[in-house]
C-alpha cells in the first residue's frame, strides 16, 4: 500500500556540489498517479537556478579535472556507478514505479537497463584507441585525429522512462569527459535526483553533475538557449523538441533530439499460419501496444495486419486486452499501471472520442475502469483500447497518442503494407511479422524507421544506435554514435621539419 505519511520537502537542485532549494523558494508536489496523492515535494527551479547550474558546470569543465581525467579512470567511475545502481535496484525500481506509474517489475528492469548503459559506455571508451593517425603524405608530418569532450551539456528528459532516458545521455557524456546539467521532467524527477547522489558517492568531481528540477518552459527553455551550454540533448515530444531546437539556434550549439513515434507493427498472414505463430504475434502485439500503458516512444500503436487474418487476430487481441490487470504498480499481480497524469489521460480520452466519431470500431476498452482495491478511483487509469477499422486519415492514426490505444489497419499486398507503415511523419521504430525470411528482409529494408524488429517488438541493445528518421529526431543515442554525440573531433597536424613555404615572393 502507498505510504500515507506527509511527504518530505527535499532540496533537489544540485549546482557546484551543493544541494539547494530553488532561488525563488518554490516547491512542487510529486503525485503518485495511482491515487493522485503527493508522495514527495521537490524544489521548483526557474531560469535563475538554471543559470547557477550552468555556471557550475562551466567552471568544472573549464577549470576542473574531469575533461582531462584518464579514460581508464573515467571508465572505472562509470562502472562504480553501475555497481551502486545494482545495490540500490530495489529502492530505485520502487521509486520509478511510484513516480511514473509503472509496475515495480518494470521499474526494476529500467534500473537494470540504466546500469547496462553505464557499463556499456565504460567499456566502449576504455577499449578505444586514443586517436587515429592519418597518413599526411609526408614523413615530416605527424597527423592525428583525436576526440575531445564537447563541453557543458544540457539534458532535458521526459516522464515515461525518467532514469533510463537520463542515463542514455549522462553515461556517454561522462565517458567522453563532459560536464552537464540535467533537467528531468517536472512530474518525475526523483530517480534522476537519486542518480546525482550516486554519482557523487562514486567520486565524480564537484560541479561535473548538476541537476535543476523544474518546468520545461522556464528551466528547460533557459538551458536550451543558454550561451554557456555547448550541447543540448532533448528527449520528449515533437512540439517541445521543436521549441528546443529553435531556442538553441542563435547560439549554434549542438542539438540532439529524441522525439515521438507512431510505430507500425506489420503482421503478414503467414506469421499466423501455425497456432504458435498466431499466439506469438498476438501476444507481442499486445506487448507492443500496452506495456507501460502505451506510454512508450516506440510503442507499436499501429497494428497493420493482412486483411485475411484481421478478424481472428483482432478478436483474440481484444479478448486478451480486456484481461490485462490494471492497478497500482506496487500491487502484486498488476500488469499495467495508470497513465502518468490527469492531463495525459484527458488527451488519450480525446483521441479515442475523435476516432469513434471518425468511424473507428471499438473492440475493447475505451473507458476508465471501475475503481477497485488495487485501483483507486482517484488514479489516472484507462483501459487498454483496441480500435478496429481505422484508416490513415484519422487523427488517432497520424498523431502520437502516448497511451493504451491500438489502432488497426489492414493491407492486401506487401507494397501496401510498406506504404502504410511508412505513411507517418515520424520514423522511430517498426516491426514486421512474417514466416518468409526473404520478405522479412525486403520489408525491413524498405521501412523508414530508426529501429526495425523482425518477428519481435521492443528489444533494444545498448551497443546498437537508437533514434529516429523524420520527425522522430536528430542524432542517435546508444552505440558508438551515442558516444560521438558528446564529442568534438580535432585534427592535430604536426610539422616535424618546418621551413618557409615561399607562397609570397616578397
Ligand atoms: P514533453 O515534450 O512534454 O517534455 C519533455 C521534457 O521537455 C520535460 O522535461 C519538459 O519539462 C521539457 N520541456 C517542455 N517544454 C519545453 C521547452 N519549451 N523547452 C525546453 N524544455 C521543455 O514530453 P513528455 O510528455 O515528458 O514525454 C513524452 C514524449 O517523449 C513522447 O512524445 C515520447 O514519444 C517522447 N519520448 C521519446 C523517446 C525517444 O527515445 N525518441 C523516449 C522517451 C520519450
Amino acid at each position: 500500500m502507498a505510504d500515507r505519511t506527509e511527504p518530505r520537502v527535499r532540496d533537489t537542485i544540485h549546482a557546484g556540489g551543493e544541494w539547494r532549494a530553488a532561488v525563488s523558494g518554490a516547491v512542487r508536489e510529486i503525485l503518485d498517479p495511482a491515487d493522485a496523492l503527493p508522495f514527495a515535494v521537490v524544489a521548483e527551479g526557474d531560469e535563475r537556478d538554471a543559470d547557477l547550474a550552468v555556471a557550475a558546470a562551466r567552471r568544472a569543465f573549464d577549470e576542473g579535472p574531469w575533461p582531462h581525467t584518464p579514460v581508464a579512470e573515467r571508465a572505472a567511475l562509470l562502472r562504480r556507478v553501475a555497481g551502486l545502481l545494482v545495490r540500490d535496484r530495489e529502492a530505485l525500481g520502487l521509486l520509478e514505479s511510484r513516480d511514473a506509474g509503472k509496475t515495480v517489475e518494470e521499474g526494476r528492469v529500467d534500473i537494470d537497463c540504466v546500469a547496462d548503459a553505464f557499463r556499456y559506455f565504460a567499456d566502449l571508451v576504455a577499449g578505444e584507441a586514443p586517436g587515429r593517425v592519418v597518413d599526411a603524405g609526408s614523413p615530416d608530418v605527424h597527423s592525428v585525429v583525436v576526440h575531445e569532450p564537447v563541453g557543458v551539456c544540457a539534458m532535458i528528459t521526459p516522464w515515461n522512462y525518467p532514469l533510463l532516458q537520463a542515463s542514455w545521455k549522462i553515461a556517454p557524456a561522462l565517458a567522453a569527459g563532459n560536464t552537464f546539467v540535467v533537467k528531468p521532467s517536472e512530474i518525475t524527477p526523483l530517480t534522476t535526483v537519486a542518480l546525482i547522489e550516486l554519482l557523487t558517492e562514486a567520486g565524480l568531481p564537484t560541479g561535473v553533475a548538476n541537476i535543476v528540477t523544474g518546468p520545461g518552459r522556464t528551466v528547460g527553455a533557459r538551458l536550451a538557449e543558454h550561451p554557456g551550454v555547448d550541447l543540448v540533448s532533448f528527449t520528449g515530444g515533437l512540439a517541445s523538441g521543436t521549441e528546443v531546437a529553435r531556442a538553441a539556434a542563435p547560439s549554434v550549439k549542438k542539438v540532439a533530439l529524441e522525439l515521438g513515434g507512431k510505430n507500425p507493427n506489420v503482421v503478414f498472414a503467414d506469421a499466423c499460419a501455425t497456432e504458435q505463430g498466431f499466439d506469438t504475434a498476438v501476444d507481442q502485439a499486445l506487448n507492443a501496444a500496452f506495456i507501460h500503458s502505451g506510454q512508450v516512444c516506440s510503442a507499436g500503436s499501429r497494428l497493420i495486419v493482412e486483411e485475411s487474418v484481421r478478424d481472428r487476430f483482432v478478436a483474440e487481441l481484444a479478448r486478451r486486452a480486456e484481461r490485462i490487470r490494471l492497478g497500482r504498480g506496487t500491487e502484486d499481480g498488476v500488469e499495467c499501471g495508470p497513465l502518468v497524469s490527469a492531463q495525459q489521460r484527458a488527451k488519450v480520452e480525446a483521441y479515442v472520442e475523435s476516432a469513434l466519431k471518425e468511424g473507428a470500431v471499438l473492440r475493447s476498452g475505451g473507458k476508465r475502469p471501475a475503481p477497485s482495491a488495487e485501483r483507486p478511483g482517484s488514479g489516472y487509469f484507462y483501459e487498454p483500447t483496441v480500435l478496429d477499422r481505422c484508416h490513415r486519415e484519422m487523427r488517432v492514426v497520424r498523431e502520437e497518442v502516448f497511451g493504451p490505444v491500438l489502432t488497426v489497419e489492414t493491407f492486401r499486398t506487401e507494397d501496401e503494407a510498406v506504404a502504410l507503415a511508412n505513411d507517418t511523419e515520424y520514423g522511430l521504430a517498426g516491426a514486421v511479422w512474417t514466416a518468409d525470411a526473404g520478405r522479412a528482409r525486403r520489408v525491413a529494408g524498405r521501412l523508414r524507421h530508426g529501429t526495425v524488429w523482425i518477428n519481435d517488438f521492443h528489444p533494444y541493445l545498448p551497443q546498437a544506435e537508437w533514434g529516429g528518421f523524420g520527425k522522430s529526431g536528430v542524432g542517435r543515442e546508444l552505440g558508438p554514435a551515442g558516444l560521438a554525440e558528446y564529442r568534438e573531433t580535432k585534427h592535430v597536424y604536426q610539422n616535424l621539419a618546418p621551413k618557409p613555404v615561399r607562397w609570397f615572393a616578397g
